[in-house]
């Protein structure tokens, strides 16, 4: 066991903080709640690295959650970010980029015809949600457990009991007429999902899944579950909507929707598109596209929407990832990463297992059970509270949660996975010992 690291400098960043901010950060899982020790304080990204206002370094598998996937400071998104800086920051009216950005999706994605740029995934998937319900003249959404779409009043909502529930709201300030409409399922759950749509089919506008539910947990559905969702969608003239805000641009340029080779009908988008910089997305197919303002009746709009700047960071990153072989050779790191753990776990007989897809892992400390649904998952994070601040001691920075999962990124060589592998698994003969 190394010195904890100084975090001197952070904590007095920290407490400056916490009068300024609630909870002294602007986004939750920020604050290091469900982990030892206060926040790290970041300065600067280059890489696979960054560092701390105390000057330690680490190797990131946060990356931003996931909007890294070129590392920190990729010089291609630099030099373009610079370059559209230099023509300025915002005009409130259309520019080329918008077109050179929607053309770069738009020309290599069969699922959809049309994209609205919006600046979050949350923005995103809010909107989305307005043009299902507007498209099909129907209020219901279900939705399932164990999947995040953001902050939105109707997806602020958690299973009640029984297969089959109306949401209860998970957050203050979200009244229960915002959520009543929101029907939550358990994942992988066939079912509770044909029971579901007999009883409301007729009245669903669309069925929401991440579908690949990277928020609490790695929750793989494998395709099975996901094809019958599309065929039950389909049977009742729901749309089914794929939330691809993580698995978009991950797992495969076209996300999960190529990936398992599902067709959706609505997809978000969001992280890697913006290249770093606040950008978030919807589209379909023409038909329904048709019903967004100005075209038609659903409204949507937004005065740093399609922000040059953004917009010239998300071709930078989007050219490198359309490059052929991209995300072949993401996986094969990963895969080789996740076999140097998963080996050295199971030749030690430590119920844990690196649980991965593509280029995503989750630290699974239940190892030798298959998780598929949010309930399966041991709430007893004693153990990744552990390996956290084993990681953070040893230079590798991971999301403080043990329900998020870490991302590889291009910049992720195999010499600096086979280094963080032996960290992991000192790790856990610690933890395990
Ligand atoms: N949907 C999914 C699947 C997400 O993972 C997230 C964010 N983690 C969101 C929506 C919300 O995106 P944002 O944080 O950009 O609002």
């Amino acid at each position: 066991m190394s010195q904890a690291i100084s975090r001197a400098n952070s904590e007095k960043l920290f407490q400056k903080a916490k009068t300024y901010f609630p909870g002294g950060v602007n986004s939750p899982v920020r604050a290091f709640k469900s982990v030892e020790g206060t926040p790290l304080f970041i300065k600067k990204g280059d890489g696979y690295k960054i560092w701390d206002e105390d000057g330690n370094e680490f190797i990131d598998f946060c990356a931003s959650w996931g909007p890294l996937i070129l590392g920190h400071n990729h010089p291609a998104i630099f030099e373009n970010i610079v370059k559209a800086l230099g023509n300025g920051t915002s005009f409130g009216a259309p520019t080329a980029l918008e077109n050179e950005l929607a053309e770069l999706i738009l020309s290599r994605n069969p699922f959809i015809d049309k994209i609205r740029f919006v600046s979050s995934g949350t923005e995103a998937v809010m909107s989305a949600l307005r043009l299902a319900r507007g498209y099909t003249n129907r209020n219901k959404i279900v939705k399932f457990e164990g999947c995040y779409h953001g902050h939105t009043d109707a997806m602020l909502v958690k299973a009640g009991s029984g297969l089959v529930t109306f949401g209860e709201s998970s957050s203050a300030g979200v009244p229960e007429a915002f959520v009543n409409e929101t029907i939550v399922l358990p994942l992988n759950n066939e079912e509770a999902l044909r029971a579901c749509f007999a009883q409301y089919g007729k009245e669903i506008a669309c069925a929401i899944i991440e579908p690949i539910p990277a928020n609490n947990g790695l929750l793989l559905q494998g395709g099975e579950f996901l094809h019958t969702l599309r065929e039950v969608c389909t049977e009742y003239g729901s749309l089914l909507f794929f939330d691809e805000v993580i698995s978009g641009f991950r797992v495969a340029f076209n996300g999960a929707a190529e990936y398992y080779g599902i067709t959706p009908d609505i997809v978000t988008y969001g992280k890697i598109i913006g290249g770093g910089m606040p950008v978030g997305a919807y589209g379909a197919k023409a038909e329904i596209m048709g019903c967004v303002s100005p075209d038609g009746p659903v409204y949507q709009a937004g005065t740093l929407s399609g922000n040059p700047v953004a917009m010239a960071a998300g071709i930078a990153q989007l050219t490198e990832c359309a490059k052929p072989g991209f995300y072949q050779d993401q996986e094969e790191r990963t895969k080789y990463f996740i076999d140097l753990i998963n080996t050295h776990a199971k030749s030690k007989n430590y119920d844990f297992e690196l649980v991965s897809v593509a280029s995503i892992f989750w630290f699974n400390f239940d190892g030798k059970k298959t998780i598929t649904r949010a309930d399966q998952i041991n709430p007893d994070m004693s153990k990744f509270k552990q390996l956290h601040a084993y990681l953070l001691n040893h230079g590798v920075y991971i999301g403080p949660s043990g329900y998020e999962v870490g991302f590889i990124s291009s910049v992720h060589t195999k010499e600096v996975l086979a280094h963080v592998a032996q960290v992991i698994n000192a790790a856990l003969d610690e933890i395990y010992a």
